[in-house]
Parts: structure tokens; sequence; C-alpha cells
């Protein structure tokens, strides 16, 4: 099946959606993106994931490219000319198309806006997230706005190859008070000996995830505690479970932090029913 992109107003095949040399985006990283599930045929949390993008647009004196009610069209459309049951949609927008400039572009450059989306079968993240995932840790080298979701991303890519490289799933980035900060794409969070679940709180060191923002509600509902709180690497390793989570692998159980076994090894019994409770969530019964 041919997959097909949405490039600054027009849907064009995949294999051949192409930006200018001169989107600010591609030359400075001078943009903003969000991430956003499908389930069952079904947006998750699609709203919450506008008002993400609307404060990074904000943030970093970005125009709306165009009205939400118009961007919830074009999103739907890409999900449905790709034929996503179950899978992700890509939404990127950077400053526009001008001569190489450090300093913004006039107000006649329009934002421009990419759009893909791809079927990622569900049954994967479910096999990895029955063994349990590893993690390394390393510095957090990032800027000091990690709230706003930019396309900048060069620290995280570097992060994620490390771990890739060390064979695990994730890398857990660290503050220099030795305090996590979070994974390269994902939230991190761990169960403590009370059984308390513990996730650092939303500043700008970190991105507040959509997911992190459901499953807190979703704690809520089942009557666990939670606090918001920053953790160290050594608290992390002691702690009875550990776990991540993201629009991308839900809620994935973390058995090894660097050269430490977590619990006994395997996902922990809070890891596992957070993960069918977002899961009935994303599918609509949770309330959405
Ligand atoms: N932190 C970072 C740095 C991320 O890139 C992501 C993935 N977008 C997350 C956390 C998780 O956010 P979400 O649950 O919105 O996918």
């Amino acid at each position: 099946m041919s997959r097909v992109a949405y490039v600054n107003g027009r849907y064009v095949p995949h294999a051949h959606a192409r930006v200018h040399v001169e989107d600010r985006g591609y030359q400075f990283a001078d943009g903003v993106y969000e991430v956003i599930a499908v389930c069952g045929g079904r947006l998750v949390d699609v709203e919450p994931h506008f008002d993400r993008l609307e404060r990074s647009l904000a943030e970093v004196d970005m125009r709306r490219p165009m009205s939400r009610a118009a961007l919830a069209v074009v999103v739907n459309e890409t999900v449905r000319r790709n034929r996503v049951r179950d899978g992700i949609v890509y939404l990127q927008v950077s400053r526009g198309v001008a001569p190489r400039d450090h300093a913004f572009p006039g107000p006649g450059v329009r934002p421009a806006v990419v759009l893909t989306a791809k079927s990622v079968p569900p049954a994967r993240g479910d096999a990895k997230a029955a063994e349990g995932v590893r993690v390394v840790t390393l510095p957090d080298i990032r800027w000091r706005r990690c709230d706003i979701k930019s396309v900048s991303l060069l620290p995280n890519v570097l992060a994620k190859q490390r771990a890739r490289e060390a064979g695990a799933f994730e890398a857990w980035q660290v503050d220099a008070d030795g305090y996590v900060t979070e994974g390269s794409s994902t939230n991190a969070w761990i169960v403590d000996g009370e059984g308390n679940l513990v996730t650092r709180q939303t500043d700008t060191a970190i991105l507040s995830g959509i997911t992190r923002r459901a499953l807190l509600e979703v704690a809520e509902r089942e009557g666990i505690r939670v606090v918001e709180r920053p953790f160290t690497v050594a608290e992390a390793q002691a702690a009875r479970e550990a776990f991540v989570t993201s629009t991308t692998s839900f809620v994935m159980p973390v058995v090894q932090i660097d050269d430490r076994v977590i619990g006994n090894g395997v996902p922990g019994s809070i890891s596992r029913a957070l993960r069918e409770l977002y899961r009935r969530y994303a599918d609509g019964d949770g309330g959405a």
C-alpha cells in the first residue's frame, strides 16, 4: 500500500514528499512537532496534542499555520489516506522557507506544515512490554527549554543511539544534580517502596508528555498515589518497578537500569496493570 504525506497544502506520494532546502526546519531546526497515536482507527488525546502544539508554537513566537479545525481535518485525512488503524501521525510545523538568516523572516513567510502517518502493529510493543526493556543513563546535555516540543533533537538522537549501541531500549538523561530528567523520547517513572508512582514534575527540564498526563488521570482514578518529584539514578535502581511512557510505547516496563536489575528482573505488577489500563483508555473505554 503506498503511503501519502501532506506537504504545505498538498497530499503527495510519501516517496516524493519534499521540502525546500531553505526550509528553516531543515536549516535551523526552527520548528516544532507532535506525534499522535491512532488506536483502532481513533486518534488518542488529539485535543491535548493540539494544545501542546499551540503552546510550543507560542513559546517560539511562531504563527499557527492554520486553524485548529483545519488542522484536525488534515490530521484525519492523512490517517484516512494511509489507512492507519493502529499507528501514529507525525505533524511538523517549521517557520517556513526563506533566505538563510538566523533572525525570523518577514511576516509574508508562512509556516510550513508536513504530516506523515504510518501503521504500527500493536503486537510489536506488546511483545517488548511482556519482557520489559533496559535503559542506560547518561548526562542530559540539552537546552533549558525541554518543555517545548522542538524538532531540534540532536542530543536526543545521540542519546537514543547510545542506548541502541548498548542494546538498550532507551537512555535516561540525568541532570547536573544527579536526577533523572526523562528519556530521549519518553517520560521516566518509578514505583517506590510504598507503592507510590513517582515521576518528575513538569517544568522546563522535561516535555509534558501527553501519555504521562493521561496516566496520571488513570492512576488517580485507580486510587494509586502519585508523587511528582525528581528521583536519582540510585533511587530508580533500587525501586520496586520502573517504566517509561510515550505516544509510541504507551507504558513500557523497565527491568534494568545500567547494570542494575529492577525488582526481580521481570515487568512489575503495577507497570503491567497500568499498561493495560492505559490501553483501555487509548481504545476509548477510559473516557478520554
Ligand atoms: N519526552 C520526550 C523528550 C519526548 O520526545 C517524548 C515523545 N514525544 C515524550 C517525553 C513523551 O511524550 P508523549 O507522551 O506526548 O509522547
